[in-house]
């Protein structure tokens, strides 16, 4: 039986991503944040976290589930994305069917935070089956199992939503979206990018840690002109790791913040001139 036992639970420790309690994730907060989002896990509202790529959502969830001391379960929503790979399916063993629990199911019994990435990306059969998570039921269908089951007392459904991919096609509909409470994310002023450059990235210089947050500021301004993402903090933190593995700054810019982002020619062009004027 403690065998058995102990083998169960280090299956838990595979699939739920453990807080980890001495090992804190840095998360550099930008305004109140975690106070709001502390009052919706009291409340076990669920909650959107909503702001462009590569501004800090996802460490935020992680700082967070720490904070509070969740288990974190993270799925990133894709294009095929269906409610079987969020909730489960039954699968062949030998001449048997078994049920085996999805990431989702795994969260609502574990009393995980259950993060689902760019929800928009999955199909709508699996936003639908999310509604009665979201209200006072709290509850998930299993409907190939032609059953509910109760969400444990400190699950918490969390969802990320990027204002700026979204289409009219493609969107979230109102009655899902009011469903949440919605936390604003930007990226951070320059102050605390900076911070986050040099606590990410320790070893960058402090000169060139200023200059490449100026850089990114301003290359962030191309936005409207034509490029459909702007420079992110994750592109910085990139470009400083690749100075302080020994690239030309100049080179570490073109290979973090403009290859990956544009394959127009001018615009590269315009965004590579930005970076040579502050490096
Ligand atoms: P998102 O989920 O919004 O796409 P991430 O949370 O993955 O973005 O952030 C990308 C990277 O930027 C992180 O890995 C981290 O290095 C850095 N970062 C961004 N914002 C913050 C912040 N407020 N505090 C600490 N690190 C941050």
């Amino acid at each position: 039986m403690k065998k058995l036992l102990n083998r169960l639970r280090g299956v838990e420790r595979d699939i739920l991503q453990q807080p980890d309690e001495s090992n804190a994730p840095y998360y550099e907060a930008q305004a109140n944040e975690v106070e709001i989002f502390e009052a919706a896990y009291k409340k076990r509202l669920p909650v959107m976290l909503k702001g462009p790529t590569g501004c800090g959502k996802t460490r935020f969830l992680e700082y967070m589930a720490h904070r509070l001391h969740r288990p974190l379960v993270t799925v990133s929503c894709h294009e095929d994305l269906t409610s079987s790979d969020l909730v489960g399916r039954f699968l062949l063993e030998g001449e048997q069917t078994v049920w085996q629990d999805g990431p989702l199911t795994r969260a609502v019994k574990a009393g995980a935070i259950c993060y689902l990435d760019e929800i928009v990306e999955a199909r709508t059969d699996s936003t639908v089956i999310i509604h009665p998570l979201t209200d006072h039921r709290r509850q998930l269908p299993l409907e190939k199992r032609g059953m509910e089951i109760e969400a444990h007392e400190d699950f918490m459904l969390v969802i990320s939503y990027n204002p700026g991919y979204q289409t009219v096609l493609k969107d979230l509909k109102p009655s899902t979206k009011q469903r949440f409470i919605g936390i604003n994310f930007d990226y951070p002023n320059e102050e605390i990018e900076r911070k986050i450059l040099r606590s990410e990235v320790p070893e960058l210089p402090e000169e060139l840690a200023h200059k490449l947050v100026a850089a990114g500021r301003k290359a962030r301004t191309l936005k409207d002109h034509g490029l459909e993402e702007a420079t992110s903090t994750r592109a910085l933190v990139y470009a400083a790791n690749m100075m302080s593995a020994g690239i030309a700054p100049i080179e570490a810019c073109r290979a973090a913040m403009v290859n990956p982002i544009t394959d127009d020619p001018e615009l590269a062009e315009a965004l590579m001139e930005i970076f040579r004027a502050h490096f």
